[in-house]
């Protein structure tokens, strides 16, 4: 689960990670207005407007404003709200005091899959893409891993002491610096984490070393260890697509894709090369849906509903391999939901293989619909449900 910037401020700032002075999330220009004001009014010089919305580069696209006048904050709210960045609606922005920034670094702990430790990247040319300064600038980043046998009481200090003075932290500050970085590994480990990113982890100009940015994304499998992650859910913030939404209320493991062939098959792993085979005949795939084992009537007829209700679809291509569940069956599944469906425009392309694929076959044929079409292999099926698609 990926939260939002002031979200993992306040994640980080529970675990001793110092952060701005807490700010207010709001969902209209008013709720912004009255922030501003009771913020301005406490004496801060400036306060911030920024979109929270769960991608980055906020900045560059006009969603983080820093206003010095409630004027201000008015006409950003009013510019920031309802903006589109890389395709995420902005619908909450945060409003807190602005930091008065000194310099700019980055920070950040993940999970590395590779050594099965954690990485610690860290550099003083922050504030800017980190993927460009490793590639214009490699020896400006320090990246460290940390094996699970180090770090059985946390980060241990002289680590964060080592990493902190490799960066080129200023001499006056690497202290902080590296007290921060334990703190933040800590949260990182405390909360699940698999990445905990700062950028900009900013030097103020009384020289405070404060995370003004987050970017913090939570293990979905530890969910159970937190309640479900409830407390960082935000009521319509990264609204569902509704065929998701529907999906998941029904159990259905369904990814909305962007092309016109629907896609069902069965098992993870056949829907991934589904959506190869797909490509490499000149297709696009409209879906991920996986009906997992079984694929009886029911599970057969939700899933193929679910993916003909999208309007992109024109065709669709079934690919199912028996092993436990048999030919036979998966093929008395297609005719019971075709009939089920009704009247549909798009064809089915069905592709069956494996247990008893030849009893499914004749089950098909013996059916005859007027909208399946059975193909023997992957790669036939495939052209035909994209020669379908393009007809
Ligand atoms: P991002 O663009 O999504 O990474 O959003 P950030 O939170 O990193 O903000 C983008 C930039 O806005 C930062 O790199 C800062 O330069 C600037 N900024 C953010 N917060 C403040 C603040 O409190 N004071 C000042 N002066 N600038 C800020
Ligand atoms: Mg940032």
């Amino acid at each position: 689960m990926d939260l939002v910037e002031f979200q993992g401020k306040q994640l980080f700032g529970r675990n001793g990670v110092p952060v701005p002075p807490a700010g207010t999330a709001c969902r209209s220009v008013s709720e912004v207005e009255d922030a501003a004001r009771s913020h301005l009014e406490d004496g801060t010089a400036a306060v911030m407007v920024k979109a929270q919305v769960k991608t980055g580069g906020r900045g560059k696209a006009g969603g983080v404003k820093y206003c010095p006048t409630l004027e201000a904050a008015v006409e950003a709210a009013e510019s920031i709200i309802g903006l589109d960045i890389k395709g995420h609606e902005v619908r909450v922005v945060w409003v807190e005091p602005a930091s008065d920034i000194a310099e700019e670094y980055y920070l950040s702990v993940m999970h590395d899959r590779v050594s099965k430790g954690e990485l610690i990247i860290c550099s003083v040319e922050g504030g800017v893409d980190i993927e460009e300064v490793n590639r214009t600038n490699p020896e400006a980043v320090v990246k460290r891993t940390v094996a699970p046998s180090e770090r059985e009481h946390g980060l241990p200090r002289e680590i964060a002491d080592e990493i902190i003075a490799q960066a080129r932290f200023p001499e006056e500050v690497r202290d902080q610096a590296a007290d921060l970085l334990v703190k933040l590994f800590a949260a990182y480990l405390a909360e699940d984490a698999t990445l905990a990113e700062i950028n900009p982890l900013i030097r103020t100009e009384d020289d405070r070393i404060i995370a003004l940015d987050s970017k913090v994304t939570l293990d979905d499998n530890a969910a159970f260890r937190h309640d479900g992650y409830d407390e960082w859910k935000i009521e319509g913030l990264d609204a569902d697509d509704p065929l998701e939404a529907e999906a998941k209320a029904k159990g259905i493991q369904y990814v909305k894709l962007d092309g016109h062939v629907g896609v069902l098959g069965n098992g993870a792993g056949l829907v991934m090369a589904t959506l190869d085979v797909v490509a490499q005949n000149g297709g696009r795939a409209a879906n991920f849906l996986d009906v997992g084992g079984g694929a009886s009537a029911d599970a057969m007829a939700e899933s193929l509903g679910l993916v003909l209700s999208d309007p992109n679809v024109k065709s669709v291509f079934i690919n199912i391999f028996g092993g436990i569940t048999r030919g036979e069956e998966v093929a008395g599944g297609i005719v019971e939901a075709t009939k089920r469906l009704g009247d549909f425009p798009q064809k089915l392309v069905v592709r069956l293989d494996g247990t008893n694929a030849e009893e499914g076959r004749r089950i098909l044929e013996q059916a005859d619909l007027p909208n399946v079409v059975s193909k023997p292999t992957m790669q036939e099926a495939a052209a035909e449900a994209v020669r379908l698609a393009s007809a």
